[in-house]
């Protein structure tokens, strides 16, 4: 059988390809940090003035308890959204493509060893009713996961894409297609990037070694620096819109984030450009399957790791999951977070098949917290005055590092950002909202081109037009 992967084979090429994390480094740093109130002041002052953080200067965020100053952490998340970021909220779906997997992560409803998981792939005809169900819902920026598998290779993966990208339902369409896949050879990626793939996905779980072997028992996955360098063949292959996260809950959280950091740090300093997103899958209970809680990671903690994560890498996407809450998503958007998925749904098969609408341990990976439909999710962040967006402009447009350009680009945001997001959702708003919602978004709509009118004096002629004729028909107009 092909496989696609040879970690046996696997050879360091070059400087980048090294394996970079060093866990008595980070302890170091954590261990030696002071926490003061001066420091933490100075840290968070640092960081509004729109400068990216160190791992030292993260450490002291991350060790102070005074509940003062977290407070002061988790408002200046929040300064630095309103200010840099505005009120988009970019929406995804993920679509699960096949829960085959020779690995054996403990904590995963997929591993190997689980005899109770109900193992399905898509076929083209499955993949196709899933992606017209979730384009019939008004999606339009999927992200496609996949067990690890033999069958899963680049070929398969890259036909995948293709499959998705050439589904048409009425107006819909997938304008941009994601990956969260096992690390490939370099080979591998080239394939899947020649399928026009946007974000290449790959979470570390966790960046300490030892625990790593705890948990990846067995095949590919237990492999800690394959996958660690696995972005960095995505690079070699050209693919350098990629994500990286960690999976809170299996060591301790503190580390992880200097973990991400160090994984930041890797990228900036070898390609000159940091990763595209960052995940903070919390863990989330799984078939068959029984977590250790001496790390588990409270909802407070959670919400002081991602105020922390936003000040410390400012000009990274920061993707919020429905593993959460909707109560808890409520809450943590308002730290900086960039995208969230809505209307999810992990089952294989869960957008198309009637029988798959309830969570069903034995037939998913994990258990999700919030199972809203899309246009719940949307009315709610209409009435909290976000502009939900579904813009692939900078994608399409070839502008890349579109998070450092919305950062450090003065006037990036209002020119494209803003804009986009009132076009894309014109569009959900005449293509797939209630006659209440439409009522609703267009009112938003409104106050945020008067906003753009007044307050930022942008001219708003080119905007008004383009959104009459998505009014009048025309879709898939953007800056
Ligand atoms: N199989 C590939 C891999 O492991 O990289 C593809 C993605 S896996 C299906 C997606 C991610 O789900 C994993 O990287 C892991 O972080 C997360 N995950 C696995 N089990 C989980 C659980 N019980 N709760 C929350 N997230 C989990
Ligand atoms: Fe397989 Fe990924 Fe689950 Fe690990 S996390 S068992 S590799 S699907």
């Amino acid at each position: 059988m092909k496989m696609i992967y040879k970690p046996q084979e696997y050879r360091i090429k070059d400087e980048r390809m090294k394996p970079f994390i060093d866990e008595s480094e980070i302890w170091e740093i954590l261990d030696t940090a002071e926490s003061t109130k001066e420091n933490v002041r100075a840290v968070i002052k640092k960081s509004l003035a729109k400068n990216r953080l160190s791992m030292q200067e993260t450490a002291l965020l991350l060790k102070t308890e005074d509940p003062e100053l977290i407070e002061e952490i988790k408002e200046g998340a929040r300064t630095l959204k309103e200010n840099v970021y505005g009120d988009r909220i970019v929406i995804f779906a993920p679509l699960y493509v096949g829960n085959k997997c020779v690995n054996n992560c403990t904590y995963c409803g997929f591993r190997a060893s689980n005899k109770k998981q109900k193992r399905t792939t898509l076929n083209e005809i499955q993949l196709r009713a899933e992606v017209k169900s979730l384009e019939d819902n008004g999606q339009k920026r999927l992200i496609l996961v996949y067990g690890e598998h033999p069958m899963y290779d680049a070929d398969f993966i890259a036909d995948s894409v293709r499959t998705v990208y050439s589904v048409k339902s009425g107006p819909g369409e997938i304008r941009r297609v994601n990956i969260n896949a096992a690390p490939l050879d370099v080979e591998g990626f080239k394939k899947v990037k020649a399928s026009a793939i946007g974000t290449y996905q790959i979470f570390q779980e966790t960046y300490h070694r030892e625990a790593y072997a705890k948990y990846h028992l067995s095949g590919q996955k237990s492999n800690f620096d394959w996958r660690l360098t696995g972005l960095d063949r995505a690079q070699e292959a050209l693919i350098d819109d990629v994500g990286i996260g960690a999976l809170f809950g299996l060591y301790d959280w503190k580390y992880e984030v200097l973990g991400l950091l160090r994984h930041v740090n890797h990228f900036e300093a070898c390609y000159n450009v940091g990763p595209h997103t960052i995940s903070f899958p919390r863990i989330k209970a799984a078939s068959d399957s029984s977590i250790d809680p001496k790390f588990e990671v409270s909802d407070e903690d959670f919400i002081r790791l991602v105020a922390i994560l936003r000040l410390a890498v400012p000009y990274t996407g920061l993707i919020l999951t429905a593993r959460e809450t909707k109560e808890l998503r409520t809450e943590v958007i308002k730290l900086g977070v960039s995208q969230i998925d809505a209307g999810t749904n992990i089952q294989l098969g869960g957008y198309s098949e009637e029988n798959h609408k309830e969570q069903k341990l034995d037939h998913e990976q994990f258990e999700i917290g919030d199972t809203r439909n899309l246009g719940e999710v949307i009315d709610e962040l209409l009435d909290k005055q976000y502009l939900p967006s579904f813009c692939t402009a900078c994608y399409r447009k070839g502008r890349t590092g579109e998070h450092f350009m919305e950062f450090s680009v003065p006037g990036f945001i209002k020119r494209f950002c803003t804009q986009n997001a009132i076009l894309t959702l014109a569009e959900y708003l005449e293509d797939y909202a209630t006659l209440e919602q439409k009522e609703k978004g267009y009112k938003l709509i409104d106050v945020k081109i008067e906003e753009l009118n007044k307050k930022d004096s942008l001219k708003v002629a080119p905007l008004l037009e383009r959104l009459d004729k998505v009014k009048q028909g025309e879709r898939d107009l953007y800056f």
